[in-house]
């Protein structure tokens, strides 16, 4: 008899089809630094960056994959940070204005600790074409915030997105503003969360506010990640998922920014296309596991994911989701 898990049906392998169907993804994420200023406790970084390489995106490199996107309108999303702190890039602002430039229908958005968030920043950000900014701000008092992140300057930074806030409705109220903390239980008081909606109330900010955090497919320890790694899949239930292109600055392309170990290695933009390799024999290989189409190889990013749907359970997973709504997720 078969150990194989009772088939699931709407799933599997007409989904991988689907999946690689698509010419080009609709939507990107951009490593253009892996550097990063802060040391949160609740991310792989801080230990890996001691053993793996580290650089900044070649302007050839960046300017060859955002035209490449402007070649394929259906790009609804280009997310200019991965596994980093955009506001390192000394060239972030220049690189929004390029994306749009050659992309006028995506929504260009970045993802931010705020820590260089200053106002000269601020203004420069708000004069861009920048559509959304997320901040991780993760606490609303110094000691907790210096837990979570490592870093002892809660006032400054702070201060620097108060500000941020008053000029973008000033300036650019139709920029979309998220603000994320992390572990209410550990970094963030009851009488915090109740107090953080009325600090945020006049600043027109989505708050978005976290139990927990993930394990980053196996870079971290936590309470809800397998406790094996597990040999059938069903799926993601992330919302960018397998359906966005994570590039590294190497130009390394990874399967999903949960990927700090770099280990999902789909191609290199630096010898081919994205459009080769969003439609190569890798990235089949590792939708062909991701949904279950044959067992997960030993060492599979998904495998240790808790985001990833075990074998024979249904995958809830919103195929048709729109990639606008996908940016503040991952
Ligand atoms: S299962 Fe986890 S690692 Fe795999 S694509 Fe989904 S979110 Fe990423």
């Amino acid at each position: 008899m078969s150990d194989a898990p009772p088939k699931v049906p709407g799933r599997g392998s007409g989904r991988v089809e689907d999946l690689l169907s698509e010419s080009f993804p609709r939507m990107l994420m951009v490593q253009t630094t892996s550097a990063c200023n802060a040391h949160c406790v609740f991310c792989p970084l801080p230990a890996l960056r001691k053993e793996q390489p580290q650089g900044r995106m070649e302007q050839p490199l960046f300017e060859r994959i955002i035209r490449e996107a402007g070649e394929h309108p259906e790009v609804a999303c280009i997310n200019l940070f991965l596994m980093n702190e955009p506001l390192c890039d000394k060239r972030i602002v220049q690189r929004v204005f390029l994306a749009k430039e050659h992309n006028r229908k995506a929504q260009i958005s970045l993802w931010t600790n705020a820590v260089n968030l200053t106002p000269s920043l601020t203004d420069q950000l708000l004069a861009s074409p920048l559509g959304s900014l997320g901040v991780s701000l993760h606490a609303h008092n110094p000691e907790a915030y210096a837990r979570a992140t490592g870093r002892n300057d809660f006032h400054r930074v702070l201060g620097n997105l108060v500000h941020f806030v008053e000029q973008r409705l000033a300036k650019r109220p139709d920029l979309a503003l998220v603000i994320r903390y992390v572990d209410a239980s550990s970094y963030i008081s009851p009488e915090e969360r109740v107090e953080l909606r009325r600090f945020w109330a006049e600043g027109e900010v989505d708050l978005d506010i976290d139990d927990g955090f993930l394990g980053r497919a196996g870079n971290l320890e936590a309470p809800a990640a397998p406790p094996e790694p597990l040999r059938r899949l069903n799926g993601c239930k992330a919302l960018g998922g397998p359906k966005q292109a994570h590039v590294l600055y190497t130009g390394q392309v990874v399967l999903c920014c949960m990927d700090y170990g770099r280990v999902s290695d789909l191609g290199d933009l630096n010898k081919q296309t994205l459009s080769q390799i969003w439609r190569g024999e890798r990235r089949r290989a590792a939708l062909e596991m991701l949904f279950g189409q044959r067992d997960a190889e030993e060492g599979f990013l998904c495998s240790r994911c808790e985001l990833a749907v075990p074998g024979g359970e249904e995958c809830q997973c919103d195929p048709d989701i729109p990639p606008e709504d996908t940016w503040a997720g991952v």
